[in-house]
């Protein structure tokens, strides 16, 4: 949804629903609340028939700031570690209570896994797959069908039983994250691509062609130029007569910044053309 107060997109959160277990995996309570809608006036309707909430649901619901502070509570001062599938939820909660209280808000919760990204370590599943919750179970062995998923709380407790039958004590310590403030920072943090080549972001000794044919660095033939996602340039491999067009990508991250290269030959009939001058 739109927003003019940050003059930007916010994914408004419209349910809070999680299930707190003891160390021994067995349930302490439950915690289920829809939240009003302040910004966006109409669910979208993929939305609407996936989890059956109806805009009179969430008109009645509890204000976010209320909510949070629900949660809060709920949580309580215990030590914890909160799990959700994938940290998008953590992210949107964060952004959430940035908006309507502020980012120092989310100080309550003290750990944070990204259960999914757990269960790709434990089950052997590519990171880059983000398997879904679903198919998770599936994986598992359980029954989905017999879960109804999609609403938080129901999402929340299929979640855990995933949990269970993954759960190992030595590995899951090093999925732990603290979440203080440089944590979420970080989960904030939008990557970008640098597009000007004197930023100083940009190691000019990555600027390079390797051939792929020999192995030796080719020579540049046009200038650095920026263009889809990454600088570009014309390379030629003399002793291969190979031309490619190579493409190096900077990436910042957090605390880093990525470096990403393709390069695509150019077959000889594609050779940029003489351009004949106008004739006056
Ligand atoms: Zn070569």
């Amino acid at each position: 949804m739109y927003s003019a107060k940050i003059r930007g997109y916010i994914n408004e959160i419209i349910e809070i629903g999680a299930v707190m277990l003891d160390e021994r995996f067995c349930q302490v309570s439950t915690f289920s609340v829809l939240v009003k809608s302040s910004i966006g006036r109409r669910l979208q309707n993929h939305v609407r028939e996936m989890t059956n909430i109806s805009h009179k649901d969430l008109a009645n619901g509890t204000p976010f700031p209320e909510a949070a502070a629900q949660f809060r509570n709920w949580i309580g001062e215990r030590e914890h570690v909160m799990l959700s599938w994938g940290d998008g939820d953590l992210r949107v909660l964060l952004a959430n209570t940035r908006y309507h209280i502020s980012s120092q808000a989310l100080n309550y919760i003290q750990n944070y896994v990204d259960l999914q990204d757990y269960f790709g370590h434990r089950m052997h599943t590519s990171r880059a797959q983000q398997i879904g919750l679903a198919a998770a179970g599936e994986l598992l062995g359980f029954n989905v069908a017999d879960y109804t998923l999609h609403r938080a709380l129901d999402d929340s407790l299929f979640a855990a039983e995933c949990f269970k039958a993954i759960f190992e004590p030595e590995d899951f310590v090093s999925f732990i994250h603290v979440c203080d403030s440089a944590y979420l920072a970080e989960l904030e943090y939008k990557p970008r691509i640098i597009s000007d080549i004197h930023s100083p972001l940009v190691d000019p000794r990555q600027l390079y062609y390797i051939c792929r044919n020999c192995g030796r660095p080719a020579r540049r033939m046009t200038e650095w130029r920026f263009a889809s996602r990454g600088f570009q340039a014309e390379f030629l491999c003399a002793a291969c007569s190979v031309h490619v067009k190579a493409l190096v990508s900077f990436k910042k991250m957090y605390s880093s910044v990525d470096i990403k290269r393709s390069a695509r030959e150019i077959p000889p009939d594609e050779e940029a053309p003489c351009v004949a001058e106008q004739s006056q």
